[in-house]
């Protein structure tokens, strides 16, 4: 039986914020067995809890962010989420003292590295999945994302951009997914843009804490960053990681597979509400022996309260 997970010590980092640019701190602490993800904006008076669900997601347009009734948000979750789903974590406090996660190297590494520092503790209860029972699809014009049922959980991805920069051969791939697949072949892939997108950013005042520490970026023949790419499929293997968090917005591994081309944060939540619009679609499951998944096949140990700053 595969047990529900979440930290085994609090943790803090700190780091800048991508769209005010402002210093952020993220505090981390255990919570019990069917608690969820639990966002608290501790900026605010009185404080404002925001439970992380795909329903929660109201805005995809730059990153994935949760948006309450009020309008209060918690922007740029989803490469935390990732993090979250590799180590099959899925109960934790989270308080932020400012609209958003601190977008740390543009990747999931940053976190990951913070979680195999403070370790992971299995709880009593059993880890729940989402069992896809039937095919679900979503479209926006040449862009489609679907899942269909399997025993596992893998991803194929398709991007397609024609970029002197990004090889045609590069931008297709196939991940099955497992925590530790996750932390050695796509947490380190960060996020990209373009030039003219960041001169557009910053004329609206967005994306202020934007820069080549935190992102790839790419003029109209080359990425600009002096060190260049981390791998040569960067580029998809970050959308990978954009879909893993997308798809774990409810703290719940998927046991199906996930095909999808040129998909972005909007389509993936819109999968992900959609698997969900229908008991006929999904069932939630314990795992058995019976049902085989490497979904939170992972194991990291540590121990101690760890606090680093990026
Ligand atoms: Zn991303």
């Amino acid at each position: 039986m595969t047990r529900q997970r979440t930290l085994k010590q609090p943790l803090s980092a700190t780091g800048i914020g991508l769209h005010s640019g402002s210093k952020v701190q993220v505090c981390m602490r255990p919570a019990p067995a069917n608690t969820g993800i639990v966002y608290t904006r501790c900026d605010l008076n009185p404080k404002v809890v925001m439970q992380c669900t795909a329903q929660n997601v109201r805005d995809t347009q730059l990153c994935t962010a949760l948006v309450n009734e009020d309008g209060v948000r918690i922007s740029t979750v989803e490469h935390l989420t990732a993090a979250l789903s590799a180590f099959g974590i899925d109960n934790l406090y989270i308080d932020v003292n400012a609209p958003e996660i601190p977008v740390m190297d543009g990747s999931a590494q940053p976190w990951i590295y913070l979680f195999e520092s403070v370790g992971v503790v299995d709880l009593p209860e059993p880890k729940r999945y989402y069992k896809v029972l039937r095919k679900v699809r979503v479209e926006n014009g040449e862009k489609w994302a679907e899942l269909t049922p399997s025993q596992g959980f893998d991803l194929d991805l398709t991007i397609d951009f024609n970029h002197p920069a990004m090889d045609r051969d590069l931008q297709h791939l196939h991940f099955d997914f497992t925590g530790k697949g996750f932390a050695d072949q796509i947490s380190r892939a960060r996020t990209f843009c373009f030039m003219c997108d960041v001169e557009y950013m910053h004329a609206h005042h967005l994306a202020l804490g934007g820069s080549l520490e935190n992102a790839v970026v790419l003029d109209d023949f080359r990425v600009v960053n002096p060190d260049g790419l981390r791998c040569p499929d960067e580029f998809v293997r970050h959308k990978m990681l954009d879909a893993i968090g997308d798809l774990y917005m409810n703290g719940h591994s998927i046991l199906g597979s996930f095909k999808a081309f040129k998909t972005g944060h909007d389509l993936n939540n819109r999968l992900l509400k959609a698997l969900l619009s229908s008991s006929d679609n999904y069932e939630e499951v314990a795992l058995t022996s019976s049902v085989k998944s490497k979904a939170s096949d992972i194991e990291f140990i540590g121990s101690g309260s760890k606090v680093l700053s990026f």
